[in-house]
């Protein structure tokens, strides 16, 4: 595998609340950049691993994946496999990370797990951290190992406090553990216009986090939730529902302010 010098944008994706849209947004926005011709690196910490079956990825070749990462038995470049897109390449979900809490919990430094196995270099230019739901120790090496948190965030009514404590978290972490760690935006997710409360929603939030906000919005699509079960990103499962396109101009809104803060080429 050709190695780069300049070492990837790693953006974690996280909300410590489940099922607003984190792991559909890790393969979908990381499957829209790889199209794009980004190489493009999907770290699934989730011991769901809803992220690596959504990628096909079946067990038998999963090996040790993030776990054996997390606690050293592999290097990053024996956990990476390639997934059914080109450019995208992923470091799966096992499921011995459901017992890391207990098991690293003690272990000095168990923050920085993730943070030291990603120094060791790869060809990606972008890496993207499916995170579980909660704020437990796996979340918190995928917000210590990353450069940026993009956070999904679905438009209902309890949206507000609960990205309110994330951002508390995002500013303890900043504060002790990684003080490069950046919000690099909120994306909403299962949009409905025709939902007034999705729209009030929406309209608070932006009200209050501004250009924080992606204008791109994930507006609710059934093939969205689809193409999971297929093993392969909207993009390659229906190229022109309104979920594929709306990820494509997510990777492009991504593209365009990672540009402008030069953190990409
Ligand atoms: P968890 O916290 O459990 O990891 P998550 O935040 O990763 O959940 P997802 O698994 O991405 O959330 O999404 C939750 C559910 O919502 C899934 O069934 C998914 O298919 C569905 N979903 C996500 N985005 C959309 C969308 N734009 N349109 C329709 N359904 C969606
Ligand atoms: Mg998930």
């Amino acid at each position: 595998m050709p190695v780069k010098n300049k070492p990837p944008r790693i953006v974690a994706i996280a909300n410590q609340k489940g099922g607003v849209g984190k792991t559909t947004t890790a393969i979908n926005l990381a499957a829209a950049l790889a199209v794009g011709g980004l190489k493009v690196l999907l770290v699934d910490i989730d011991p769901q691993g809803n992220a690596s079956t959504g990628l096909g990825i079946d067990q038998s070749v999963r090996k040790g994946g993030s776990y054996a990462l997390l606690s050293g038995d592999a290097t990053l470049a024996e956990c990476i496999i390639p997934s059914g897109v080109e450019n995208l390449s992923i470091v799966p979900s096992v499921a011995d990370l459901i017992g890391v809490d207990l098991e690293f919990g003690g272990v000095e430094k168990r923050e920085f797990l993730l943070r030291d196995a990603l120094r060791e270099q790869s060809d990606a230019d972008v890496v993207f951290i499916d995170s579980p739901p909660g704020l437990g120790l796996l979340t918190l090496n995928g917000l210590v190992a990353a450069d940026a948190v993009l956070i999904p965030l679905q438009a209902e009514f309890f949206a507000l406090e609960g990205i309110s404590q994330l951002m508390r978290t995002v500013d303890m972490i900043k504060r002790n553990l990684n003080p490069v760690l950046e919000v690099e935006g909120i994306v909403l997710t299962m949009t409905d216009r025709r939902n007034n409360l999705s729209e009030q929603v929406t309209n608070d939030v932006r009200a209050f986090f501004k250009q924080m906000v992606f204008d791109t919005v994930i507006p609710r699509n059934i093939r969205v939730t689809e193409a999971p079960s297929h093993g392969i990103p909207v993009l390659l499962y229906d190229f022109r529902s309104v979920g594929a396109q709306s990820y494509l101009a997510l990777a492009a809104e991504f593209m365009k302010r990672a540009r402008a803060k030069k953190v990409l080429a």
